[in-house]
């Protein structure tokens, strides 16, 4: 019996990161017009494993010139209806082929993710590839599912209401979840008939490149999906700024979101779809029936992806009759979350993704000491002998709402407690942010459940659970989380707009 790439790494011997690079024959070029290309400068930058700190590859490093070329590959394939005009059901089977080739390549795929921006490998191949695979098909499968309308005007004429793809749309994504983020832009934007130009963070290059080479042998036509690597100043604020770009649909951090709607704004109104930061309240209300599940559900809703997750737990507002209780058995999960080698099969918790965010996240622990907060467990970096940016479940306990800890996105594995006595406390305090990304209650009275979901403005609330979810459900964000959708049939609508035909009857 043959063994796979990732049965493989439970041998220590296997996880060299550089090795793996080399036998993974990275694709470190942009990917235009259906096939790979050097950027127009000849630029690249370095590719770092986060958990060694090594460079395991130079990448293609697009700017204004490439993003040029690719807008205009991509309006002609738009414009020929190669694409765009394809009959929705053959719009279908390519989609469902292109599923169908990540699905075959999850191995591969969650091995590049891995070493690119350090998510344990289990996550990456049993979570990221798998779901990125299934939204593809999800969309390819609605996409001969959607009708149009007929307006009920008087009968001495007919007005269809049509949904017409965008033409090319912009898709800017993190580095959190790079294939999802990318897929839940490219599922929809594709199904619909736009044809997108994709540029990942310059921390997660590689799905992607290779995500273009996967779409093209399913059958995507030159110019219908272009991948171009490179940084956010230089090729997302090209494509921000293009005339001939219809949408942008970005993922990110809320400070980038509000560069979009500027360069929007200076340049040709593109529409925009912004998926930003949060701070997600995870509420625990003392007639909380299942501590246990809550504890768990707390420990891994802030420190799962090392807390790189926009949606992050990472506000645990708690009565405090059950405080000490819930804390102890946060702290009992979290000793289970070890950060260790990404590529070990065994590890929960990867590495940080590079020395940036490392000093960022390191730098909101000291201030939470600074302000008050009390360090209950961690807050250091750890395992710096690996070269690689590792830090410890940090949970601090007597936070109030006004710390930094508390207000802003720290995007690593940092809980912050704060206490409540009362209902309106909890609610107050879980809107007392910029954010309305997610929320968690725990209660097991149902009449509390309804009011505090109606009363927590957020775009995602959970009740008795945290992070649950399928591509069937929407997600995204209220204030300054952004606005429209992933997921779910309603993703569809964003990559669209609607026109009027109106038929004059004799
Ligand atoms: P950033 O906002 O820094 O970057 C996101 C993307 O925007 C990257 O591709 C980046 O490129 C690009 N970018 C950066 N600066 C500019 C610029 N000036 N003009 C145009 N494009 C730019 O976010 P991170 O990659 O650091 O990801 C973390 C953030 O993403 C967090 O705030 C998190 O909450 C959010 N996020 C939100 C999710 C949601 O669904 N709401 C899901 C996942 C993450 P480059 O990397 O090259 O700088």
């Amino acid at each position: 019996m043959t063994t796979t790439l990732v049965e493989r790494l439970a041998e220590p011997d296997a996880r060299d990161p550089l090795a793996l690079a080399s036998e993974l024959d990275l694709r470190i070029q942009a990917f235009v017009n259906g096939e790979f290309a050097d950027a127009v400068s000849g630029e690249t930058f370095p590719c770092v494993s986060p958990s060694s700190g090594q460079t395991i590859a130079e990448i293609a490093s697009c700017d204004q010139a490439d993003v040029d070329r690719a807008v205009g590959h991509a309006r002609e394939a738009f414009e020929s209806g190669v694409w765009s005009r394809m009959a929705p059901r053959a719009r279908k089977k390519v989609l469902l082929r292109f599923a169908e080739l990540v699905s075959e390549h999850t191995d591969e795929l969650a091995l590049l993710e891995t070493l690119d921006m350090g998510k344990p490998i289990r996550d990456a191949q049993r979570v990221d590839i798998p779901l990125s695979a299934e939204c593809i098909a999800y969309y390819g499968e609605a996409i001969d599912k959607v009708y149009d309308e007929v307006a009920p005007t008087p009968e001495s004429s007919v007005v269809l209401i049509l949904r017409e793809p965008l033409g090319v749309v912009g898709a800017v994504v993190p580095w959190n979840f790079p294939t999802l983020m990318a897929t839940w832009k490219l599922g929809p934007a594709l199904a619909a008939g736009n044809s997108v130009i994709l540029k990942p963070a310059e921390q997660s290059p590689l799905t992607a490149i290779r995500l273009g080479e996967l779409g093209a042998e399913a059958g995507l036509p030159p110019g219908v999906l272009q991948v171009l690597p490179g940084f956010g100043e230089t090729a997302g604020q090209a494509l921000g700024r293009h005339p001939d770009v219809d949408m942008i649909a970005f993922t990110g951090s809320t400070e980038v979101g509000k560069y979009f709607l500027r360069y929007s704004g200076e340049s040709n109104m593109k529409r925009l779809a912004l998926e930003c930061g949060g701070k997600s309240p995870f509420v625990v209300f003392p007639d909380c029936d299942d501590l246990d599940a809550a504890a768990t559900a707390a420990a891994w809703g802030v420190f799962y992806n090392q807390g790189e997750v926009c949606n992050a737990a990472s506000r645990l507002l708690v009565h405090a009759e059950v405080k000490d209780e819930l804390l102890e058995k946060i702290v009992a999960v979290s000793k289970r979350i070890r950060p260790g080698d990404p590529l070990d099969p065994k590890t929960r918790m990867g590495a940080i993704v590079d020395e940036t965010q490392l000093d960022r996240v390191l730098g909101y622990i000291e201030a939470g000491k600074k302000e008050g907060a009390t360090l209950h467990t961690g807050g250091s970096r750890t395992l710096e002998e690996t070269g690689g940016y590792f830090v410890e479940p940090t949970i601090f306990d007597t936070v109030s709402n006004d710390m930094k800890i508390a207000r802003e996105e720290i995007f690593g594995p940092v809980l912050s407690a704060i206490t409540f006595t009362e209902e309106e406390e909890a609610i107050r305090i879980a809107n007392d942010t910029v954010y309305g990304l997610a929320a968690g209650i725990w209660t097991s009275d149902v009449n509390r459940a309804h009011r505090a979901a109606r009363a927590i403005r957020a775009g995602v609330v959970w009740v008795n659970t945290f992070d649950a979810g399928d591509i069937t459900s929407p997600f995204g964000g209220f204030k300054q989380s952004g606005f429209g959708r992933d997921k779910s049939i309603h993703a569809l609508e964003k990559f669209t707009d609607r026109k009027a035909v109106w038929i004059q009857l004799r």
